[in-house]
This record gives structure tokens, sequence and C-alpha cells, in this order.
């Protein structure tokens, strides 16, 4: 399997070992699979049987094709360990007749970014022995909060690689802001930075297609690569809980095998449900996805009109991961749609005027598989509570926005196939404003929220985020967004 870039026409093709240790490709596109494998009915009744770092090794082996399935079993064994997530790697919780709760945050940072980024520096590590890479890694990352953490998590004291993470200063929750404050390990950096997450984000990406800076990195002996959800090596192990959900849902008889049922996603980088569709591609039995977006509703209106345009009030939510207004993934989306040559006049048209049109097919052939909504505050909060109060389940308030879209959608289609919702962050991340949601009342505060919660709903405060306060606060510097190279070199 080779990969290719997202804006490169003729399509010049790479290994995988080379697409997760550069991360971004050398033209500013995204790199995807030159083709899809395909998961017969065979395949998919097998890794029904198996267990989940089994079912991530299967997958991923039909993607990595230069690392071997041993390879990859000992590190899916490693990542989607027992101590690393005590509640399973990806439960399936049955919400409602129609409704069920993919819950992807009981790994170490309590968000579903450690589903990819438990995996990602073991196949980097691997990646720069396999490319005869002889300098260290220096991963950049720009966070709305939960990426940070759990890239901090993932890469800390691994050998050859160090991690250097942005965070907007005023746009990530106060308990975000003390797991990254609080890192710990030998090869960290945590920065905030004035502004929002764009810009951070833009930041990054701006020392990634700089070449002057490139030459600089590799004369000190470093070479630049991605933790973002922009790295193919990030996306991959996200394909594998939509299998693995589907496997459990066929294991406990909810469903028939080929019976179809819809992906609801709570996004902001499009990464997540990008990896959805993926699945589906290869064969899985998915009828729709419905993106379901926060008041940064950019995505709900490109769906619905075909035009994306970023030119608008960025909200700060009680949802700051999906706090987006480029959703950079989406690329990858418009690649397999409209081709390489359409993707590359539409990035231009964003970057020179912050939006751009699809052609009429291109929004006709999107519509086919993929369907917007947006919750605002209110609605996200309503939902939160209905849910706890009718139905038992607490979720967090990225899982809170999906549930309302999730809602949305049914009510508006009367489609009533089972629904997968992924459950992005355990309710104890936003404490806070899970706390406030449901009781209507504010919280002592940010962090006494964690204690709060628990009392009120008789459940136990999320593994990583017990004693938060208690621990030594490492990182509190905050720069401009233009000193964010010079703060690079500085740890460099
Ligand atoms: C990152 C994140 C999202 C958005 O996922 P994308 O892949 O960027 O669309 C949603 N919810 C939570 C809690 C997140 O951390």
């Amino acid at each position: 399997m080779k990969f290719y870039s997202t804006r490169d026409s003729e399509q010049k093709k790479f290994d995988s070992a080379l697409v997760i240790k550069q991360g971004l490709a050398d033209d500013g596109g995204l790199f995807i699979p030159e083709s899809i494998p395909s998961l017969s009915e065979k395949d998919i009744k097998e890794l029904a049987k198996m267990t989940y770092p089994e079912r991530a090794a299967k997958i991923l082996s039909m993607y990595l094709t230069d690392y071997t399935y041993d390879e990859l079993l000992s590190d899916c064994k490693e990542a989607y360990c027992e101590t690393s997530f005590p509640g399973g790697a990806a439960p399936l919780k049955n919400v409602n007749d129609n409704i069920y709760s993919l819950e992807l945050w009981h790994g170490p940072t309590a968000a579903f970014k450690d589903m990819a980024l438990q995996i990602m520096p073991r196949l980097l590590s691997r990646a720069l022995v396999k490319t005869g890479e002889d300098k260290t890694a220096l991963i950049l990352v720009a966070t709305s909060g939960d990426t940070g953490k759990a890239a901090l998590e993932g890469y800390k004291d691994i050998d050859r690689i160090k991690i250097m993470v942005f965070y907007p200063e005023s746009g990530v929750s106060k308990v975000q802001k003390l797991q990254m404050a609080t890192q710990t390990g030998n090869n960290v950096n945590v920065c905030a930075i004035k502004g929002n997450f764009d810009d951070a984000q833009t930041g990054v990406k701006k020392i990634f297609s700089d070449s002057e800076a490139h030459k600089v990195f590799a004369e000190n002996s470093y070479i630049l690569s991605s933790a973002n959800s922009i790295n193919w090596g990030r996306l991959a192990p996200q394909i594998v809980y939509y299998v693995s959900a589907y496997c459990d849902l066929l294991n406990s008889g909810d469903i028939k095998f080929g019976e179809t049922v819809n992906v609801c996603v709570p996004t902001g980088n499009f990464g997540n449900i990008f990896a959805a569709y993926l699945a589906k591609l290869m064969g899985l039995p998915i009828a729709k996805f419905i993106c379901a977006s926060n008041a940064n509703n950019v995505l709900t209106d490109f769906l619905r009109t075909g035009t994306y345009d970023r030119n608008r009030k960025f909200h700060l939510t009680m949802s700051p991961s999906m706090d987006i207004l480029i959703s950079s993934n989406l690329e990858r989306l418009l690649c397999f749609t409209a081709g390489t040559d359409e993707t590359r006049a539409y990035m231009k048209s964003l970057s020179e005027n912050g939006s751009y049109t699809v052609s009429d097919a291109t929004k006709k052939a999107i519509a086919e598989n993929f369907v917007g909504y947006f919750a605002d505050e209110v609605d996200t909060a309503k939902t939160l509570k209905k849910y706890y109060d009718t139905y038992g389940y607490l979720a967090d308030t990225h899982t809170s926005v999906a549930l309302d879209c999730a809602e949305q959608y049914i009510k508006e289609t009367g489609d009533t196939k089972k629904m997968i919702v992924a459950s992005t962050a355990s309710p104890y991340k936003f404490a806070a404003d899970v706390y406030k949601s449901i009781t209507g009342n504010a919280a002592t505060s940010d962090t006494d929220a964690l204690d709060e919660l628990s009392a009120l709903t008789n459940t136990e405060i999320t593994y990583p985020l017990r004693n938060l306060t208690e621990r030594k606060v490492n990182f509190t510097t905050v720069i401009e967004s233009e000193d964010m190279l010079e703060a690079v070199y500085k740890f460099m």
C-alpha cells in the first residue's frame, strides 16, 4: 500500500513509514492511501472473535504494509493494554432503543485522542528505523486541548523523539490546562499562545512549510514530525473502533450481519468522522454519517450549502475540542470525492479567501454519505441533562453535542437504524460544564467540579483526572503566535 498527497496531480507514491514520519506532504497536502483495502463478510466475522488489539493489528496491517503483522500486534497489545485502558479500549454502551455510545475515552488522558496517540509513537519509532533516519524527531502539535495532553502522554520519554505542544491560552478548559501544565517527561515542552486554536494550527503549519527552518533543524540533527490528526498514523488507528463497534453489535446479537447502522461523530478537525467513512469504504455496513458541530457550525453550513466559509465569528463553547473553523481532514474527503486538482484549487481558495464552494457534483456525492447538524450551548446542556435524567447516561459536553445532533437527525428523517454515537471525552474532563448542565448551578470551581460531579452522580472520577490539583506545575510560558518558531528553536 502506497500513499500520495491530496494536492499532487502526479500522485507520487510514498511508503507508510515515510508518511508517518513526515506527517504533512511537501506540497502542504495530506497523505491518503492509493486504494482502499476491503473487509469481506468473512473478515468481519473473524474480527468479531478477536480482542481489541488483534482487531487493531489486523486493520492496521491492511494499510501499513511496510510494517509486519507481528510488529503491529506487539504495538497494539502495548498501546491498548489493560493498565492504559482499565475501562476497555472502546466499549460500546447501549443508551436507548436507537443509540449506542462508543466510549473512546478510557485511556490515559480521558479523551478519544488516546485511541490514536497511544499507538502512534510506537509506529513513528519504527518508522525512524525503517526509513534509516539518524536524526531526532521533533514533534510539533497544535491543540485545542485534548490532542496536546494525549500526545504528551504518548511521546513522553521516548528515545530520539522530542515533543512541543502549543495551545490557545483561553481556548481550553481549566482541567485541560492543568493536565498539560503538570506534564512530566524529559523530552516535552508546553507553550500557551495568545490567540485561538486556528492561530496555533496555522503557526505550526507555517513552521512545517518553512524551508529555512527545516535547514536549521537539519543542521541541529532534527527532523520535524507532527502528531496532529493530519498525520496518517493518527487516522488509521481510528478506523479500528468503528469496525470493532460493529463487531460488538454482532456479538451481542443487537444486529444481524449486513444490517446497516448510522454513525454520529462530534466533529472538529474531521479526523474521527473521516476514519468512520474509511471503515464504510472498506465494506463496513454504515448508511449515514451525522457530522455533529457546536456553535462553530462551519461544517454544518458546508454540508448543507456546498460552501465552506471560515469568515465568521469564532465561538468559545463548552465543547472546546470542537471550536475549530478550519477542519483540516475535510481535505481528505474532498480528494476522495473530487480528486487532487479540484482539492488543490479549493485549498488555494481557502487560504487566499477563507472560503470555497465545491461543484454541484462534489456536493451531491458528499451528501450521499454525510449530513450536518449542530447544537448550540443551550441545547447541548439540555440534552446532557436529558440523557442523565431519562436514560441514566452521563455524557460529556462533546458527546452531548453529538447526542443532540443524532436526535435532530432521527426526528427529521424518521431513520431509526441503530446509531453509533462516538463518545469522545470522559464527563469528568469537562466536569464543571457537565455539573452545571445537570444541576443548573455552577460548581464551586473548575477543579472542585470533579468531586462535586462525583458526589452528585455517585460515579468515580475517571482515573487520569484524580488528584490533578496536587501535581506540580512545570509549564507556564505564554507567547504571541508569531513567536512560535523562535520558541521551537529555544526548545531544540
Ligand atoms: C478532538 C476531539 C473532537 C474532534 O475530533 P476531530 O477528529 O478533530 O473531528 C471531539 N471531541 C473531543 C473530546 C475531542 O478531543
